[in-house]
């Protein structure tokens, strides 16, 4: 599907509009990165880089060593929740070069700002939750997750084995996917221009460095199975980090998984499919970066997340007067449950007359 698709705009897309506007209008914010946002930006940075340094240079027994990985993954998960996504959807200033610095932290850590563009802003956002164009639902054949994704007998077992496989999520940006992704020209199914000049350059640039951090410094103070101990370890948290976020948005009970020939309104279609967890809840509001507000980010990707928890209440209303069913989660906990509730109820074979089977 793609938003040709779409019915046209109708009231219950400029209501939503008219309501946020009016949000930024009678409070004379930007919907830009308030200067809260920028030294949490500063915080997360230096969290992520000290971090690094007890890890390479100041750690001495294991489970110093433990404490600073645990910390670096987190601290990578942060970056990608809070400045890296805000920065390539254009969401943190008005000035392109800082958007594009920020989107450019993912090739600090390893991933590709440009692979990630066309994998989330193009085929995530535009089309959440549609099998075979959302590359967020695509696990096949491993894992099912969408009703119209094809049903194999291993899935009776995959709210089982799923969250092993999302644990290496990392390993495979880091060694396979994006390099694979760049080679093809195609991320799943779907063709994508390979980059060109600066996009390249940033490329290759931000494989090399990220190797260089998390690999070539490391051996040189430390045994090389000690350096992959530590990668894995960061990497697992950092995969599960991110994972765990963008499936309990998503993949849980109750969300919608539209066929790709739907009519309906783009603004409708994002409601149906995102659902909001622990919204109010400080810590997980600050470290996810907004995206337990997925709701709103569907909506209004190009605001930056420190306004969504304001801008919430007038998206529930307006989604109330249109009838349009808002739903949230109360806590993480539930999310989670839910997501797993969710793998288990994809993984029972469907009704073979309506969905393909592989036997
Ligand atoms: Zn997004």
């Amino acid at each position: 599907m793609t938003t040709s698709r779409y019915l046209p705009h109708g009231a219950f897309f400029r209501d939503l509009n008219e309501a946020v506007d009016g949000y930024f209008e009678s409070t004379k914010t930007s919907r830009q990165a308030t200067p809260g946002m920028w030294l949490k930006t500063i915080f997360i940075l230096t969290w992520f880089v000290s971090s690094w340094a007890v890890l390479v240079f100041a750690a001495t027994t294991w489970w110093q060593a433990l404490a600073a990985a645990l910390s670096l993954g987190f601290a990578m998960a942060g970056i990608g929740f809070n400045i890296q996504h805000d920065g390539g959807h254009r969401a943190t200033s008005d000035t392109q070069g800082w958007n594009r610095a920020m989107a450019l932290t993912l090739d600090v850590l390893g991933g590709s700002s440009y692979i990630w563009h066309w994998k989330h802003n193009v085929q995530h956002h535009t089309t959440p939750n549609v099998a075979g164009h959302d590359s967020d639902i695509d696990i096949e054949p491993f894992v099912r997750l969408a009703p119209e994704q094809q049903w194999r007998p291993a899935h009776r077992y995959q709210h089982l084995y799923t969250w092993f496989l999302y644990a290496l999520l990392a390993v495979k940006w880091h060694f396979l996917d994006d390099i694979k992704d760049v080679i093809t020209g195609h991320i799943g199914t779907r063709s994508f221009p390979r980059p060109k000049g600066f996009d390249m350059v940033a490329f290759v640039g931000g494989k090399t460095f990220f190797f260089t951090w998390a690999f070539v410094i490391p051996s040189f103070f430390h045994p090389w199975w000690q350096v992959l101990l530590g990668y894995f370890i960061v990497s697992v948290v950092v995969s599960l980090s991110l994972a765990l976020t963008f499936q309990s948005a998503h993949c849980v009970i109750g969300a919608a998984f539209p066929s790709g020939e739907g009519q309906r309104e783009w603004a409708r279609h994002q409601v149906m499919t995102s659902i909001d967890f622990a919204p109010r809840h400080p810590f997980w509001t600050w470290y996810l970066g907004g995206l337990n507000y997925q709701l709103e980010h569907h909506l209004f990707p190009r605001i930056c997340h420190v306004h969504y928890p304001a801008i919430a209440p007038l998206v529930r209303a307006v989604c109330e007067k249109h009838g349009v069913e808002y739903q949230v989660m109360p806590s993480v906990g539930f999310a989670l449950a839910s997501h797993a509730r969710f793998l288990a109820q994809m993984g029972r074979a469907p009704d073979a007359a309506t969905v393909p089977v592989v036997a």
